[in-house]
């Protein structure tokens, strides 16, 4: 509590979200439950500066399947600030902006891969990201879970059940015309076959 206001717990998700799958939501659910989170706002990366030797689909097409996939749920939101950003996504930016839009009173808890964390420490503005959010590293197969040394009490990692789903798997799939029924919610399999998404093998 602060001049009677409660803070409240903000869980950030970035991702490219191309196409967002079922090992997304499960992360957020599960440590929107470890840390007793009021809400996870799912952010769209813009152009992701980390991929931009691979085709990603538009923004506007991985913003609406996120919409889609989180539909659903009360405590889960997804927000613009990325795709709205021009120019390459660098995770001090989504921070930033998020905690303006949401304003003074939220902690903001950031969600990523254990994979991503890895790569934290090369990050624009590392040692500031620290003052802005808690980072927390989900596991995901073929990552071990390790602490990649970042500062003390700025960073948990957390378990989360193993699905081996990842984007490029769906895409691969969509692209040799394999089902990825179950790995990503219906309204996603139905997006990506209406707007004929990932259907060129090269993509
Ligand atoms: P791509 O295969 O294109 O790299 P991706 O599946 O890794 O896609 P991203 O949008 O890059 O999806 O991931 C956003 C975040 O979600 C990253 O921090 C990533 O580590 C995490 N994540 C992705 N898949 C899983 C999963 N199956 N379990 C836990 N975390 C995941
Ligand atoms: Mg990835």
């Amino acid at each position: 509590m602060r001049n009677g206001t409660e803070i409240r717990r903000l869980g950030v998700m970035g991702g490219t979200f191309d196409p967002i799958h079922h090992g997304h939501l499960v992360a957020a659910s599960e440590v929107a439950h470890h840390f007793d989170l009021d809400e996870v706002v799912f952010v769209p990366t813009g152009q992701p500066w980390q991929k931009a030797d691979q085709r990603v689909s538009s923004s506007e097409d991985r913003y609406l399947m996120t919409v889609i996939a989180t539909a659903s749920n009360p405590r889960f939101s997804v927000s613009r600030v990325d795709i709205d950003r021009p120019g390459p996504t660098y995770t001090i930016d989504t921070l930033r902006d998020v905690a303006a839009a949401y304003g003074p009173d939220v902690d903001l808890y950031f969600i990523t891969g254990a994979d991503a964390l890895a790569q934290i420490l090369s990050w624009r503005d590392a040692g500031e990201l620290f003052d802005t959010a808690h980072f927390v590293g989900c596991t995901r197969p073929g990552h071990p879970l390790q602490d990649p040394g970042l500062p003390a009490g700025k960073v948990s990692l957390v378990e989360i059940p193993a699905l081996a789903i990842s984007s490029s798997e769906c895409r691969d799939r969509v692209a040799a015309g394999e089902p990825i029924w179950y790995l990503v919610p219906d309204g996603i399999v139905q997006y990506i076959n209406k707007r004929r998404l990932y259907r060129d093998p090269a993509g």
